[in-house]
């Protein structure tokens, strides 16, 4: 849109630039139309534009998707959107704060493309809410200002390299596409903006470890920049020599000479998960039961499966106070049902041990869990084709997400789900669930509480 073009559209609607909400409106159609390109929407993508302002992003949007969502905080604008777009059914007009906005039911429409030029003032939280995990979102092209995009671009050893780097590269490959300068701004910017291209990293990529202690381990590593790492961690002198070795850096090393895959063996190796990491083994033992679920014997894993024995498993969902329900999404690195979503944790029952002592179990070793309460009982799933021969057992316990830890070789990300929001997402994308977690649901979803859509 040329610059006469918006003035006069402000004008009549009454519209003033508000420097509060970072409005820098974009007056260059060819720059709008090459952000767009960067984003390589095709015609079955869903896309969020985040702060689309008058549309100048927006126009090359609408209708080359399948939905479009637009999130924008000034009301007049959000309304002279909805005007604009009315005729399109696949533009949804969200008049909200995208810092705040609830991303979760984006997971009912499958991966989504974020796009937007961002206001400056809240660029970075509005990134973290749509970008930390469990994110529905699969690659963004974002216009931010220079100096955040070289942060999220950083590399070790300048300085730039910090906190926001490590934690978006964590999950996302970033790319610095260019810089513009204030010019084809109304009003104009007193800064430049930048433009990146953030595509998630597939799992594994990085090395594994546990997302919550990294995030911790970088802020404490960042936390004085000038000082020496070992000091800002609080590690003692003959653990941090062993660390430094198997890094192979100085013990005088500082956060901004360590590189993305070394802060994340720091993580590993500073605070391993207390549970280990538990590799699957076919020499695992596990009882064999009869058709009542009683124990005949015992043997190897690896044996129960490939002749079809019957075992026990069990399932187990985990809320939070809002009545919220924890599901987990597998890891790719899992060999059954990677990138699928599942119960809160799930596991084989070991050989000579009860289902409820293998819920204390799973939940300890997976999500570093161990609720007062004893978990209650919800239902249980006959052994068959269906459950792989196992006999299921489900139940429930409570847990905080800030207790919630978990291994990125067992488990890509997790988070609490509204009952509503699951019912919605198993009915609209039944693939992207275990098929252990969509029989269990099923089962025990009538003593879970209100909310189940038919
Ligand atoms: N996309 C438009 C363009 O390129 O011309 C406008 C970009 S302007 C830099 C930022 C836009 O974000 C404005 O429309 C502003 O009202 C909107 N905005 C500011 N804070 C917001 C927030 N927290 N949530 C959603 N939109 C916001």
């Amino acid at each position: 849109m040329r610059l006469t073009d918006l003035q006069q559209l402000f004008a009549e609607h009454g519209i003033r630039p508000n420097k509060k909400l970072g409005q820098c409106f974009l007056i260059d159609d060819n720059i709008a139309r090459w952000i767009v390109d960067q984003a390589e929407i095709g015609p079955d993508d869903v896309v969020v534009e985040v702060g689309p302002g008058a549309g100048a992003l927006t126009r090359h949007l609408a209708g080359h998707c399948r939905k479009l969502v637009l999130v924008e905080k000034d009301a007049k604008l959000a309304a002279l959107l909805k005007e604009r777009f009315v005729d399109l059914d696949s533009v949804e007009v969200i008049h909200g704060d995208a810092v705040e906005y609830d991303v979760r039911p984006l997971f009912l429409d499958g991966p989504v493309k974020l796009i937007g030029n961002l206001p400056y003032s809240v660029g970075n939280e509005i990134l973290r809410n749509f970008l930390s995990p469990p994110s529905p979102v699969e690659s963004a092209v974002v216009m931010v200002q220079k100096e955040v995009a070289e942060r999220l671009c950083a590399k070790p050893n300048t300085k730039d390299w910090g906190i926001l780097g490590l934690m978006i590269q964590e999950r996302w490959e970033p790319g610095f596409l260019k810089t513009i300068g204030p010019q084809p701004f109304f009003p104009r910017p007193e800064i430049d903006s930048s433009i990146v291209k953030l595509t998630k990293r597939p799992t594994g990529s990085v090395s594994t470890h546990c997302p919550q202690v990294f995030e911790s381990i970088v802020r404490r590593g960042f936390a004085q920049r000038r000082k020496q790492l070992r000091k800002n961690l609080g590690i003692d002198a003959d653990a941090w020599a062993a660390i430094v070795d198997a890094l192979g850096v100085s013990s005088y090393v500082r956060a901004e000479e360590l590189s993305l895959r070394q802060w994340v063996d720091l993580s590993n190796l500073a605070e391993p998960h207390p549970a280990g990491v538990h590799a699957q083994s076919g020499d695992e033992i596990f009882d064999v039961v009869d058709e009542n679920d009683q124990v005949i014997r015992q043997e190897k894993r690896a044996v129960v499966h490939a002749e079809g024995l019957l075992h026990r498993a069990v399932h187990v969902f985990v809320f939070n106070r809002a009545g919220e329900l924890y599901l987990q999404k597998r890891s790719l690195l899992k060999d059954t049902h990677g990138g699928k979503w599942g119960s809160s944790c799930s596991g084989h029952v070991d050989g000579g041990e009860t289902y409820v002592e293998s819920v204390v179990r799973e939940l300890e070793e997976e999500l570093f869990l161990c609720p007062k309460e004893s978990p209650e009982f919800l239902g249980r799933l006959p052994a068959g084709p269906e459950t792989d021969q196992e006999f299921v057992e489900i139940y429930r316990t409570t847990g905080k997400s800030s207790a919630i830890r978990y291994h990125g070789n067992e488990i890509e990300a997790g988070g609490f789900f509204p009952l509503e929001l699951v019912d919605r997402w198993i009915v609209a994308r039944p693939d992207d669930f275990t098929p252990g977690f969509r029989s269990c649901f099923l089962e025990a979803r009538s003593l879970l509480g209100a909310g189940m859509t038919d």
